[in-house]
């Protein structure tokens, strides 16, 4: 913990975390070293984890990113986090993020953005992005960040570590402060593929608290092993064909493809013909969603409220729209105002109605896919990581970064982001691995040999 401290302390300028808790996780070691004495330690002892700001955890403050969430301290613990804390993790802190884990550059957060490590001047990735930098950096050992449309792994490409978004349903959201709820996942981010194999199984599980969560057993995930037969493995044939993806991404993932075979795997080049409808279907239905949820947030009961309204004329109407307007940042705002237009009584079938069967359609196309592959493969991300600044004037644009991620949450499998070495100019390349509901154990196992 004394090391982790230290190294937080020289890498302020990457802006990781947005507090941290040296003396209660210096506390949390000394009882660690107890308990090991006494022989009676949980089997995370010694890990030293940082927690995304989306995830409550009792007496200590939330933001989501946001100043919507100012002075808010949470009033109960998320179940996947008080597993980890079960088993003695020790939590030194908690990371910056985008604003309600909306954004895939870490620009959207209210605290500044995150810097990536590999090169400062580009960004991290988001909306996990402080989470990743965190492990990158060596600041902890293993981070926990929520991913809904590519979260965790998207971040985890840009620097170079691994990041794994279980099933939807496998790991309680409760105490996840939601974005949009059918989607939402919370997920490792690691090292390594046993680091977040073992996060993942302590995390995962039924949940009285969360009526979507599974109540299929838990497997020892960093255990598990591949079929003793050739895999079949589809690859994603734009990921490594199309000119809109970059050279080096391009290049990296072809070789991995050629590995494989030469491993005697059967690897073939699929197509997603629903692929174009991807985005427009997952940004149609999560602002949705994010509308409704994010409607709790008033200036009433949480947080921030605007100090520009005259409270004894007793005008609600304006207390809510003032603390809503000067509480959230504009990336939410705008989400806000989509999902509300998607949902209107005029509009509804147009968009929400559509976009849910188009969603059954992906799923429809990637359950069939797999009854033929184990494995779908992609690069996780068209490019490597961007410049700071460098989209921020083009949500468009910004959303495309998602392209790869956002089908395993459509669709509720999981999938992994793992190194893929690096381009010419040293940044981070990552894979993505994706497989069919509840087999993290095949996606970990694979991974690791790659
Ligand atoms: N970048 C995507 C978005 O902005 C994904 C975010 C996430 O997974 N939380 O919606």
């Amino acid at each position: 913990v004394e090391q982790y401290l230290v190294r937080i302390d020289e890498h302020q300028y990457l802006n990781v975390f947005t507090e941290v808790y040296a003396d209660e996780a210096l506390q949390q070691a000394d009882a660690v070293d107890q308990k090991l004495a006494a022989g009676q330690a949980g089997r995370l002892a010694g890990m030293v984890i940082g927690i995304k700001d989306v995830l409550n955890y009792t007496g200590h403050g939330v933001r989501a990113g946001s100043r919507i969430l100012d002075n808010f301290t949470a009033q109960f613990t998320a179940t996947a986090i008080q597993r980890l804390l079960d088993e003695d993790v020790i939590i030194i802190g908690r990371q910056n993020c985008d604003e309600f884990a909306m954004g895939s550059s870490n620009e959207n957060s209210a605290f500044g953005p995150v810097r990536n490590a590999a090169d400062p001047s580009r960004v991290p990735g988001g909306s996990s992005g402080g989470s990743a930098v965190a492990v990158q950096a060596g600041l902890c050992l293993a981070s926990i960040g929520s991913d809904t449309g590519g979260s965790v792994r998207q971040p985890a490409a840009f620097c170079g570590v691994v990041g794994l978004k279980p099933t939807y349903g496998r790991v309680s959201r409760w105490g996840l402060i939601a974005y949009a709820s059918s989607f939402d996942c919370i997920g490792p981010i690691a090292n390594n593929a046993e680091d977040a194999a073992l996060l993942l199984e302590i995390m995962a599980g039924p949940d009285d608290f969360d009526s979507t969560v599974s109540s299929q057993p838990v497997s020892a995930y960093a255990q598990a092993t591949l079929p003793e037969r050739p895999l079949r493995i589809a690859y994603l044939r734009d990921g490594v064909e199309s000119t809109g993806i970059d050279e080096s991404i391009r290049k990296a993932t072809q070789r991995k493809i050629d590995e494989l075979r030469a491993a005697g795997h059967v690897v073939e080049p699929v197509d997603i013909s629903l692929l174009t409808y991807l985005l427009p279907t997952y940004y149609i239905l999560t602002t949705a969603e994010a509308s409704s949820n994010l409607s709790r947030f008033d200036g009433v009961r949480y947080g921030y409220r605007s100090v520009s309204v005259d409270t004894s004329a007793l005008d609600l109407l304006t207390l809510y729209k003032k603390s809503r307007t000067e509480g959230f940042g504009a990336e939410v705002r705008r989400r806000i105002l989509l999902g509300t237009f998607a949902l209107s009584a005029s509009y509804y079938d147009a968009y929400y109605t559509k976009a849910q069967q188009v969603r059954r359609l992906i799923r429809q196309e990637t359950e069939r896919l797999f009854e033929q592959y184990d494995f779908l493969l992609s690069p996780t991300t068209p490019t490597p990581a961007f410049k700071l600044g460098e989209k921020t004037d083009d949500p468009l644009q910004m959303y495309l970064a998602d392209i790869f991620t956002v089908q395993a949450n459509v669709v509720g499998y999981p999938a992994i982001s793992i190194p893929n070495g690096t381009d010419a100019e040293g940044l981070p390349i990552g894979l993505q691995l994706m497989a069919p509901p509840f087999k993290e154990g095949k996606l970990v196992a694979l991974a690791k040999t790659l």
